[in-house]
């Protein structure tokens, strides 16, 4: 059964690439095919008025997740319903749905046509959808000026990219995405090429739009600060796959997962009176094409045992977030004796000195 209120919902989502640079074996099917799976089983919904944060390291999938759900590229598998309906195989022709669908790009500099007046940058989805009359389509743009804090909206619509600052030209990004009145939005590291001076007021605006129109918002992000003050909820995925997900205070104040712990731990604390124990994440990431079997995190994490290499872990409930980490099997961990270190120990997690036995 649907919930009513989710906008977007995801149910194992996959999308692979081919990574295969043999021409004879792309030719010919020679050899076994080299595949990426950027992203890779990947389930959640974002329900009316709600942001969602997307984080993890570049390279994690996350950029991938959010094209795939905006129909610029096909998934590979899995299912994409919106506002209850699926619309997996329509999501890159049905022009309707495209209109509900719409992106915040990250860098407002390149994302703007230089030879556009911001008035008609604006007014172009209105005309290529075919939008009302051209009266209306007027009024609409001004609205939206207004609505993006880009008043007088008369001045502002004469002016071309070159004339503003880089906030500005965020804000008109940000009005020809809303423009048409969608249901969700995704905000691709929206303020990452700002200056930190106006990143504040962009993230204020995306907020007041995302309830004052009931937007439902996928933020993506490798800042995990930005996310706790701006999403409700974070999922934070690392090659392909979600590790842990829940409400955003929670992620943030008591991460369950050994990835997020570690991301967590190395993001700069603003009150002096906190203090952190950085947890240090030894090794890049994997090479993604030649994954090895059991937990993708265990190359690196600091408490991996033998039996993280046995098997893909599932996501496990603990309080209200879930994380993909067999540290919270309570069945497997009654066996096992992992030696986990004390500033990774979190509530729920099986380790010798928790246990209840
Ligand atoms: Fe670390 Fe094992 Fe948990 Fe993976 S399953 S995050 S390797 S403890």
């Amino acid at each position: 059964m649907t919930d009513p209120e989710s906008v977007v919902e995801v149910a194992d989502l996959k999308k692979q690439f081919s990574a295969d640079d043999d021409l004879f074996n792309r030719l010919f099917g020679w050899g076994e095919p080299k595949t990426v799976k950027a992203v890779d089983g990947v389930s959640l919904d974002i329900r009316e008025g709600e942001a969602l944060g997307i984080a993890g390291e570049s390279g994690c999938g996350k950029t991938t997740l959010g094209e795939t759900l905006l129909g610029l590229t096909e998934p590979t598998a899995g299912t994409v319903r919106f506002e209850g309906e699926d619309v997996t195989d329509r999501l890159r022709t049905d022009p309707e749905l495209r209109t509900k669908l719409q992106i915040i790009q990250q860098d407002p500099y390149q994302s703007i046509n230089p030879r556009f007046t911001v008035f008609n940058w604006i007014k172009e989805p209105l005309d290529v959808h075919n939008i009302g009359t051209e009266a209306e389509r007027e009024e609409r743009v001004l609205e939206t000026l207004e609505l993006a804090g880009l008043r007088p909206a008369e001045a502002f619509a004469s002016e071309y990219p070159s004339e503003l600052s880089g906030g500005e030209r965020q804000r008109v990004g940000i009005a020809r995405a809303i423009v048409l009145n969608p249901s969700f939005v995704v905000a691709d590291e929206p303020t990452s090429m700002l200056d930190v001076s106006v990143r504040a007021g962009v993230l204020d605006l995306l907020n007041r739009l995302q309830r004052e129109m009931g937007l439902a918002v996928m933020y993506i992000s490798h800042d995990i600060s930005l996310l706790k003050h701006t999403c409700d909820r974070i999922a934070i995925m690392y090659l392909g796959k979600v590790v842990e997900q829940g409400p955003a205070t929670e992620v943030i104040n008591d991460p369950k997962h050994p990835y997020t712990q570690a991301l967590v731990s190395s993001t700069p604390i603003v009150d002096p009176d906190e203090s952190r124990t950085p947890i240090e994440i030894e090794g890049e990431v994997p090479d993604p094409v030649n994954l090895d079997p059991g937990c993708r995190f265990a190359p690196r994490c600091p408490a991996a045992m033998p039996e993280c290499r046995e098997g893909e872990p599932r996501l496990y409930d603990v309080g209200e977030q879930r994380a993909r980490c067999i540290l919270y099997d309570e069945e497997l961990m009654a066996d096992a004796s992992p030696e986990v270190p004390p500033e990774m120990v979190s509530d729920g997690m099986k380790t010798p000195g928790n246990r209840a036995d």
